[in-house]
């Protein structure tokens, strides 16, 4: 068969996508299983939305899965079958939900999101389409996404969770268009690799997983290396074949890109703006709590005060300076795996922070957004959480400022980007010497999966949270120090 579901949206998104799906899968990067994972679940769970159905299973023999629907539909009265199968011309699909009442039809597709892209309607009309060719009478098609808003409170209610979107009209005008575009795939899906130039399309709906191997024959560094800038503004730079950082220094550029360019092209000193420097350090007063939280979303709420992807505390590291001249102190909590992590760290958080002191984070309208939401969950530590919120202090602020900036910076200030581009050749600073957790979404995934481990496993993989998270915060202290050394 020709295209599925997800074909189609490669397809109709980008033609060499598509091929390079087919032809070069391995090719792929930033497949992310997690994601993956997690679209599974979600539709597991919507399949109970309504009640008693009928599951076909998946074979790689697509003509299997279509001869299980085809027997499923042939019982009499109503009935609702998950992953109904059907292939019309070579084009094959599954519907996630497929309820037939009075032998009309109602087709539901499951998202795992909180909104609805305009891919999910294309791939929804796409469906209809086979199905209304194949002769099927349709009166509804819904998306199902989650519900932001939803807070759990005791058992999962379904219908609260999921919201039901009727989206009938936009399928049905989308027919023409998706008759057409499938014909246009089905016509131009070829041996030889088609020659697409880059777009906005690379980047929407989704980061296309090509996207290294499509810019991989472009002058290093190049458009799509300026930080900061959009990516729809970088299209238009690329099609007008400004690529390369030469072409693009002869622009006239907003400062902050032209800055970056300048210190790459040029090899230019570190930029270190000294009276901007004090009068930042001036407001951090001693003794100093260098802080850093990491957090895991989850799409079904797991207990009870949580949303659909909420960020949820289970880890924080703390580096402790009392004065400039006393010894580091490292305080640190990880949560115990498979309950609700986020009362414990709160009240650790409270022992080891007390209140009135200058608390640091790198990026804190993350760390402030955590304890407003811990506040606001926790009467009695509400008080101390948000004085501790209300003393922070942003170390990113002067490289935000590029109060200080040198090229290795590559115009972010990130602390991925600014940690190495300060200490070039730390080897106890280098995320990359970690082991298993080396980023945020890696200690995510290693937490919220650990209750799933063996006891062996999971004292392996806490010893690397524990690790990852305290260079975190260590990594916030040397910084620190570099600007008292540079001032
Ligand atoms: S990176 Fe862009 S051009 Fe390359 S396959 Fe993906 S969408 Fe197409």
């Amino acid at each position: 068969m020709n295209l599925s579901k997800s074909k189609y949206c490669e397809g109709i998104t980008c033609l060499k996508k598509l091929w390079l799906s087919i032809n070069k899968p391995d090719l792929k990067e930033d497949v992310n299983e997690k994601v993956f994972d997690t679209g599974t679940e979600v539709g597991e769970l919507a399949k109970k939305l309504y009640g008693d159905h009928t599951d076909i299973e998946f074979n790689t023999d697509l003509s299997k899965m279509i001869d299980d629907t085809n027997k499923a539909i042939d019982a009499k009265g109503d009935t609702t079958i998950t992953e109904a199968s059907f292939n019309y011309n070579n084009n094959f699909c599954s519907v996630d939900i497929l309820r037939r009442k009075n032998n009309i039809y109602e087709i539901n597709e499951v998202k795992s999101s909180t909104h609805i892209n305009d891919i999910y309607l294309d791939d929804i009309s796409y469906q209809y389409y086979i199905l209304s060719n194949l002769g099927y009478e349709i009166n509804r098609c819904n998306i199902i996404i989650l519900n932001s808003s939803y807070v759990r409170k005791g058992e999962l209610e379904l219908n609260k969770l999921f919201l039901i979107n009727d989206v009938t009209k936009e399928v049905l005008a989308k027919q023409e268009e998706i008759k057409e575009k499938i014909l246009y795939l089905n016509n131009n899906i070829s041996d030889k690799e088609p020659d697409v130039k880059l777009g906005t399309y690379c980047q929407d709906p989704y980061t296309c997983p090509f996207f290294n191997y499509c810019t991989s024959d472009l002058v290093q560094p190049n458009i799509f290396s300026l930080s900061g800038m959009t990516f729809n503004k970088k299209c238009d730079y690329y099609h007008r074949g400004i690529i390369s950082f030469e072409d693009l220094s002869k622009e006239n550029l907003n400062t902050k890109y032209q800055e970056q360019i300048e210190y790459e092209l040029e090899d230019l000193k570190d930029k270190i703006n000294i009276p901007s420097i004090k009068k930042f350090l001036s407001t951090l007063k001693y003794p100093l709590y260098f802080l850093d939280f990491e957090t895991y979303q989850e799409a079904i709420p797991s207990y009870d005060n949580i949303s659909p992807y909420m960020q949820i505390p289970f880890q924080y590291s703390l580096h402790v300076k009392k004065s400039i001249n006393s010894p580091l102190e490292h305080y640190e909590f990880l949560a115990l795996p498979g309950i609700d992590p986020r009362h414990s760290l709160a009240e650790s958080l409270v022992k080891d922070i007390p209140k009135d002191v200058c608390t640091i984070a790198y990026n804190m309208s993350f760390e402030r957004t955590v304890l407003k939401k811990l506040a606001e969950l926790y009467p009695d530590l509400r008080e101390h959480l948000l004085n501790i919120r209300d003393n922070m202090k942003d170390l990113m602020i002067p490289f935000k400022n590029r109060d200080y900036y040198n090229k290795l910076m590559q115009g972010s200030y990130s602390i991925k980007y600014v940690l190495p581009a300060l200490f070039p050749n730390d080897p106890k600073l280098d995320y990359h010497n970690l082991e298993l957790i080396h980023k945020g979404d890696e200690a995510a995934n290693a937490y919220s999966t650990l209750h799933l481990k063996s006891n062996e496993e999971q004292k392996i993989i806490r010893k690397c949270l524990l690790t990852y998270c305290e260079l975190d915060t260590y990594a916030m202290v040397k910084i620190f120090e570099k600007l008292l050394d540079v001032i």
